[in-house]
This record gives C-alpha cells, sequence and structure tokens, in this order.
C-alpha cells in the first residue's frame, strides 16, 4: 500500500480508542465537561452498562449555537490557546478531543442552550453525518451518547458484563462527586437511582455517600500542609482515610485527585498503605478520598489520553508528603481514640495497648475536671498541642536485637533504635508536655500501696513531694521512711512501685531537684529496660510515638536515640573486600 494519511473519520476513529475506553470512560468526559462549564449540578443516566444509551445534563454554560458545529471537530476546544497555557491549565480538559471521539464511535446528540441565549439549539451527529436545529431548552447542556461502539466491535467485545460497567459508572460519578462536593451530582442507571450528592460542599457527606454512612463514621479527616522552600513547591492532603480498624481486601477505594482531577497512580496508592504500616490486617487496603493540591506548574498533565496518568515535578516530594500526612492524621486519631478508651478503661484495644499507658489529653465537652467512678481524674486541656516539626522520618520496624534495640527501616536505609533511651525520650515529651499544658492525668490505686526507703531515699523523696504530686503521684508518709501511695501518672501504673522509686530517687543528685531534673527522672525509671523484649506491636507504637518527638534523636540525658546506616553505606559495606 502507498503511504498516505488517514481519512479523518479513521482518525477520530483511533483517538476514540485512547480517550474512551469504556462507557465510564465517556462519562467521565462528559462530567468533565460539564465541570469545566460551571455546572453546579450534573444528572447522569446510563442504560444497558452505557452500550445503549448515557446521558449526561447540566447547568453549566452551554455552547452557543455557532460554536456548536466546532464543538464536534477534532482538536476543537475553548480552553486552551498556546502550548504555553498547557503549563498551568485551570480546566479538567484541554485535548479538544472527547466530543469529536464519542460521536466517532457512537451516535452523539447535545441538546444545549447557553445562557446568554434567548434559544437552544440540537445538533445531532451520527456516521459521519450531522445536522442542527433550533430548539427551546433551560440553559445548560444535555448529551446524549447511544449505542456506544456500534462501529468498533473489538472494543465492543472486550466490555465487561453490564453490571461491571454500571459499577465503573458509578464510580467515575462518586470519584468527580468528591472531587467537587459543591456540585450536586445524580445518576440513574436503568431507570434506577444509583447516587446522589447534594452540592453542600461539604467533602464529607459525599464521602458518606460514596463510602457509606457506617464507613464514613470509621474514617479519619487527613489535613496536611507543607509550605514552599528551597526549591520545593506547597503541596496541601486533604480528606479522608480510613481508620486502622477498617480496611478492604482490594486496593480499589484508595481515591487520589490532583488539582482536582482523579488520577491512578501506583506509587502514590502506596505511599497511602506504607504509612498504616503494621496497622492493617495483612493484605488489607485502607479506604481513602484525598485531595493533593500543588501549584499547577508542578504537575504535568499532558501524559495520557485519559488524563488519569500524571507526572510531577517532584514526584518523592508529593510522595512523602502524602505518606506524613496520612501517618500524622493515624497517630492524631489514636490519640483521639486513647482519650475515649480511657473515659472506658474496658475498652483498650491491643492496638493501643501502649497508648494507654501514657498520659494522653483529655477534653471534657464542658470544660471541667472530671472524676469517674474508676478514680481517673481527667485534667481539661488548657492549650491546644502545638504543631510538631518532623526529624525523624516513617519507620518500618522489622524486628529487636539483643532484646535491646529495636531494627528498622525507612525511606534512607536501616536504623537501629536504642529501645531504652528512644522510651525514655518518648516518656519525656508526653510529660514535659502534659506538664506545661497542664493536663497530666492521675490515676487512683485500686489499694494503696506502700513503700518502705532507706533513710538517705525517704530524705530526698520527701525534698521532691511537690514535683511528684505536680507530676500525678499522690503520696503521704506513713512513719519513719515509709510511703502510702494513692495515686500514680496514669503512665507509671501497673509498674513495682518500689522499683520505681528506687529507680527514680537513683536518677537523682544533689539536696533540690528542678522539676526538669525530676522529671528526667521519672522518664528514665519508668522507660522500658534494655534486655526486656518487646511485641512487634510494642516496638511499632513506640516507634510512632517517637516520630511524634520534636526532638527524637537523643534520650533527655543526651544518649544516642538512633543509628542510621544508608542504603549507600550499607552498599558500600558489602562491595568492600
Ligand atoms: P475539551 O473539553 O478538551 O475542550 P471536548 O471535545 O470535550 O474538548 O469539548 C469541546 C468543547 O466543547 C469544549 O472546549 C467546550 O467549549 C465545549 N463543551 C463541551 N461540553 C460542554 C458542556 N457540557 N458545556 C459547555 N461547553 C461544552
Ligand atoms: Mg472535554
Amino acid at each position: 500500500m502507498p503511504i498516505q494519511i488517514l481519512a479523518d473519520d479513521v482518525v477520530a476513529r483511533i483517538a476514540a480508542g485512547e480517550a474512551v475506553e469504556r462507557p465510564a470512560s465517556a462519562v467521565k468526559e462528559l462530567i468533565e465537561n460539564a465541570i469545566d462549564a460551571g455546572a453546579t449540578s450534573v444528572h447522569i443516566e446510563s442504560g444497558g452498562g452505557g452500550r445503549r444509551l448515557l446521558r449526561v445534563s447540566d447547568n453549566g454554560s452551554g455552547i452557543r449555537p455557532e460554536e456548536i458545529e466546532l464543538a464536534f471537530k477534532r482538536h476543537a476546544t475553548s480552553k486552551l490557546r498556546s502550548a504555553e497555557e498547557l503549563e498551568a491549565l485551570k480546566t479538567l480538559g484541554f485535548r479538544g478531543e472527547a466530543l469529536s471521539s464519542l460521536a466517532a464511535v457512537s451516535k452523539a446528540a447535545v441538546v444545549t442552550r447557553h445562557r446568554d441565549e434567548a434559544m437552544g439549539v440540537r445538533f445531532i451527529s451520527s456516521a459521519g453525518m450531522s445536522g442542527c436545529e433550533p430548539i427551546g431548552a433551560p440553559a445548560g447542556t444535555v448529551v446524549t451518547i447511544e449505542n456506544l461502539f456500534y462501529n468498533t466491535p473489538a472494543r465492543l467485545k472486550f466490555l465487561k458484563n453490564d453490571a461491571t460497567e454500571k459499577r465503573h459508572i458509578h464510580w467515575v460519578v462518586a470519584r468527580y462527586a468528591m472531587a467537587y462536593p459543591e456540585v450536586a451530582f445524580t445518576l440513574v442507571q436503568d431507570g434506577r437511582e444509583r447516587f446522589r450528592s447534594s452540592g453542600s460542599g461539604e467533602l464529607g457527606d459525599v464521602v458518606a455517600k460514596a463510602f457509606g454512612l457506617s464507613e464514613y463514621k470509621r474514617m479519619i479527616a487527613v489535613d496536611g500542609y507543607e509550605p514552599a522552600g528551597s526549591g520545593r513547591a506547597a503541596i496541601s492532603i486533604s480528606g479522608f482515610i480510613s481508620d486502622p480498624t477498617l480496611s478492604r481486601a482490594r486496593r480499589d477505594r484508595i481515591i487520589l485527585f490532583v488539582n482536582g482531577r482523579a488520577i491512578q497512580d501506583s506509587s502514590l496508592t502506596h505511599a497511602v498503605i506504607q504509612a498504616y504500616d503494621g496497622l492493617l490486617k495483612e493484605r488489607t487496603f485502607p479506604l481513602a478520598a484525598l485531595m493533593i493540591t500543588t501549584p499547577p506548574d508542578f504537575v504535568d498533565v499532558n501524559v495520557h489520553p485519559t488524563k488519569a496518568e500524571i507526572r510531577f515535578r517532584d514526584s518523592q516530594q508529593v510522595f512523602l508528603a502524602l505518606q506524613r500526612a496520612v501517618r500524622e492524621a493515624i497517630l492524631d486519631s489514636a490519640d483521639d481514640e486513647t482519650a475515649e478508651d480511657l473515659w472506658s478503661p474496658s475498652g483498650f484495644t491491643d492496638q493501643y495497648i501502649h497508648y494507654q499507658s501514657l498520659p494522653r489529653p483529655w477534653r471534657p465537652d464542658d470544660g471541667s475536671d472530671l472524676v469517674d467512678e474508676q478514680g481517673l481524674r481527667y485534667v481539661p486541656v488548657t492549650a491546644e498541642p502545638s504543631a510538631r516539626p518532623r526529624t525523624l522520618p516513617i519507620l518500618r520496624v522489622v524486628g529487636q536485637v539483643g532484646a535491646a534495640y529495636i531494627v528498622a527501616e525507612g525511606p534512607a536505609g536501616l536504623y537501629l533504635v536504642d529501645q531504652n533511651a528512644a522510651h525514655e525520650r518518648v516518656i519525656y515529651q508526653q510529660f514535659s508536655q502534659a506538664y506545661a499544658e497542664n493536663r497530666l492525668c492521675s490515676q487512683a490505686q485500686a489499694e494503696t500501696q506502700t513503700v518502705l526507703l532507706s533513710p538517705k531515699e525517704a530524705q530526698l523523696l520527701e525534698s521532691i513531694a511537690e514535683q511528684l504530686e505536680a507530676l500525678g503521684f499522690e503520696l503521704e508518709l506513713f512513719g519513719p521512711n515509709a510511703f502510702a501511695c494513692r495515686a500514680l501518672p496514669a503512665a507509671a501504673m501497673g509498674l513495682p512501685l518500689d522499683e520505681l522509686m528506687t529507680r527514680l530517687l537513683d536518677q537523682l543528685h544533689g539536696d533540690a531537684p528542678s522539676m526538669e531534673e525530676v522529671l528526667k527522672a521519672l522518664a528514665a525509671a519508668i522507660a522500658v529496660r534494655s534486655g526486656q523484649v518487646m511485641s512487634t506491636d510494642e516496638m511499632r507504637t513506640l516507634i510512632a510515638e517517637l516520630e511524634r518527638c520534636p526532638d527524637p534523636l537523643l534520650s533527655p540525658t543526651g544518649r544516642k536515640v538512633l543509628l542510621h546506616l544508608s542504603s549507600e553505606q550499607l552498599a558500600d559495606q558489602f562491595s568492600q573486600r
């Protein structure tokens, strides 16, 4: 065959094969057009899995009668003028391919009235023929696609059964409804309403509709922001993720948007999953609807005809920002959960068993002090916890060596964590923060315990009685060198009291120790010893707590918490002879 330029209708049909893979991708294109046209309400109908009928109606700007024919030409768009504008797109469409592609593989009809026009227009395009007539219509656009892929039998063959195609359509609508909570969406499939969002502007409302109300109730809000700086772009991440007790066998409910565009990106999906490290049941995945917002010129959306794949100027930055935001949200919610657990002490979960033993904020609704019948005393929070600068990478626990060091893997290699130094840091941080914010949690002993001390210890104990009381101890002189203890800081509950006191006093030297010194001594007295075997869950919780410390690299007494071997160092070591 001699070389020839392909005829327009052949080109259009080839292009359609890329942009419109299945009925759901047609729906996606039509919804994007409605959103680009400023619609506040979008109604979607499908019949026969979308093969027989697709109809998308919107109340957007409408198309001017003199432009309607052009809209169906290939590469005809009102959204892009120059190649430079590609760098900073504000619309979802820009390729000018959807309407022409759809018309090439179906019987397409449009009824539209531009909001500045008195009269609407109907345009029909089928099998290369087209016609146009004036018609009365509400402002907005209705696009009807019938017999999709009727002239591309190969494509038709690859479509799945109706139920599958319907499910795909459903999720396209649900995704866009989440990305645009201020737009009201309805979906009717084979005459039955399948989805409706209110257009309230609240993402939570739509997530509850898309994932189900009971799922939504177990979801956690994510709200992360990283400001721009030293070559890095500002990135914000918001939305909802499931709490670690809620998961699915498939990862397809991790839904990500970048600048209002639903995207598929296995690396970013992985970032979300990794942030749950160790918290999810094995081989299960979380649910998520997360909006990633970056400056427009930080992403290249012109990678794939379906526009579902994009490229970032710095994909590592987005990966880490996403992972951090999700991780933070999980850790914060663990805090809240523990507060609830403390409220009903029977409700401790294994997962957070370690949190239970640490002082936690508690916020009664009315701001008053509360004492429940178990003797737990809740001190109202007076200050919001401060934002924590992060200086520790996200670590994944691998194991324990010598019952003293936690082996962990992080983005930059291998980490060895001294469990005793790490726990000291964590306890010190939590005590000093709780103390500074006046929200220490003290717990009454079921039975008053007594401690017998040496005269020297007893004297020292008396000299720090006031500090100990401020930290949640209730002590009383009980005879020569004997003390009764009625209450303890919640973090010290369950530890043998005489051992705790001896250790605490052992750390202190001099006559009048400062609060700071007492805090350090208390942290050292409570911290897990080296030589103590820790369960994987305990190690994970410790690492998660350490991640939250503003100064995680040193213990309060200046001991090293962490040794890092970078991947390069490891490679170096192994390549040496
Ligand atoms: P693109 O969206 O990439 O511009 P399309 O083929 O999807 O390409 O649409 C072509 C043009 O038709 C759009 O640029 C827009 O001007 C117009 N258009 C399509 N759908 C609508 C709609 N629902 N409301 C208003 N204008 C529309
Ligand atoms: Mg479009």
